[in-house]
């Protein structure tokens, strides 16, 4: 129970008007209102289908991997760059096979060179953006699934507007093609002397624009293709891709289902559900217990631990009571099965979402680690060119 006389600030947006439902509750968007669909790209297709498709075509079935070979480990869909197909007729086959998803209208990059900001837009002119950071020995990138968002965190910049529409399998997929490219170009910097890892990317975080669990079907198509061996996808480790959701309890049953061993992470940022419902509306549905046992039951079924994250936001969820709180609804499901990642805000004078102090926030870790469970300060990197996830980005 609250002990503390330190003030409680409640969620509320600040510049913009939430969108509410019948009954006066942010309203929450689960389908994508109809659009054209993005074209059909190579990366959409099973390896069965692009072989078929090559046929169809009048081409002979190995076609299929020599192209997949270009897109998925060259990472190009340059006819040029493609000599081992047949001059004749080149351009139009990769035209229609590999059409293009993505434009990039804008990049930005970090001081030190070591994170780019990507701004894309998909064919219906529709924006989505990835962060690509390195770090020693590793490349992460944080992807999109839906362009805009139907959750409505009033920290949210990316769900003012709603769902604009759902991102397709190679739309996803193809920002990691891209971000491969730009590697491959040098156009990341901060490598160091001594770092000899291959310039590509190790890592993805779905945390960019979008709750990726509510773009189900293509997420797990896309996880798929970036799983599958080489040259028929990326050929990455499962381990090294992290889904994170706010908590849509049916769809991480799902996930667990799958078989993945996906990182899971689960977006708690409240252990009760008072200040939950207001922070992250999709509570109204789902939860704090019932998103924390559907984590539980990831663990259980893949072995994975799963990660939470929690922005710590001054004096609206960082009081030593939640972080009590917090750890006793993790132990209570058991140890070892779980780590928290507090998150610290940038901070933002005069708004209401703006950074806890530094001490509280060593308050808020020292008792997670001192009940037993493993808490570390996430790295917010990113933050400097506005790039940190959508998940933590409070509204300016
Ligand atoms: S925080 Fe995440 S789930 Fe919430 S509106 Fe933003 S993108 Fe959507």
């Amino acid at each position: 129970m609250p002990t503390e006389t330190r003030p409680q600030v409640r969620p509320a947006t600040e510049g913009w008007q939430q969108q509410t439902d019948a009954d006066g509750r942010p309203l929450l968007q689960f389908a994508a209102p109809r659009r054209g669909k993005p074209p059909v790209h190579w990366a959409d297709l099973s390896v069965t289908e692009r072989q078929d498709k090559v046929a169809e075509l009048g081409l002979p079935r190995f076609r299929a991997t020599q192209l997949s070979t270009h897109y998925f480990a060259h990472h190009t869909s340059d006819p040029a760059a493609m000599t081992d197909l047949p001059a004749a007729g080149r351009e139009e086959l990769v035209a229609g096979l590999m059409p293009p998803l993505l434009t990039e209208v804008r990049r930005l990059t970090t001081d030190d060179g070591a994170t780019v900001k990507f701004l894309w837009k998909l064919h219906d002119g529709a924006l989505v953006e990835s962060v690509l950071m390195r770090y020693p020995g590793r490349v992460t990138l944080c992807v999109s699934s839906q362009a805009g968002c139907g959750m409505n965190c009033p920290f949210c910049a990316t769900g003012q507007n709603g769902l604009t529409r759902n991102m397709s399998a190679a739309e996803i997929v193809d920002q990691v093609v891209a971000a491969n490219r730009a590697l491959r170009r040098g156009e990341l910097g901060g490598k160091g002397a001594d770092d000899h890892t291959p310039d590509r990317v190790s890592n993805i975080v779905f945390m960019g624009m979008g709750e990726p669990l509510a773009n189900y079907k293509r997420l797990i198509q896309a996880v798929r293709t970036m799983v599958a061996d080489q040259p028929h996808g990326l050929g990455m480790s499962a381990r090294g891709i992290t889904v994170s959701t706010v908590g849509l309890v049916p769809a991480i049953t799902k996930l667990t289902a799958e078989r993945i061993p996906v990182t899971f992470a689960l977006s708690l940022h409240a252990p009760d559900d008072e200040l939950r419902d207001e922070l992250i509306p999709v509570n109204s549905r789902w939860k704090v217990d019932e998103a924390l046992d559907a984590a539980r039951a990831y663990f259980d079924a893949t072995g994975r631990r799963v990660s939470i994250e929690y922005a710590l936001i001054k004096d609206m969820n960082d009081h030593a009571w939640r972080a009590d709180l917090l750890a006793q609804k993790l132990i209570a499901r058991g140890r070892g099965w779980v780590h928290v990642n507090p998150i610290p805000l940038n901070p933002t004078p005069g708004s209401i979402w703006t950074a806890s102090e530094p001490e509280v926030t060593a308050e808020f870790v020292r008792r997670l680690n001192a009940a037993g469970i493993p808490t570390t300060l996430r790295d917010t990197r990113g933050q400097e060119i506005d790039g940190a996830c959508g998940q933590l980005a409070a509204a300016d």
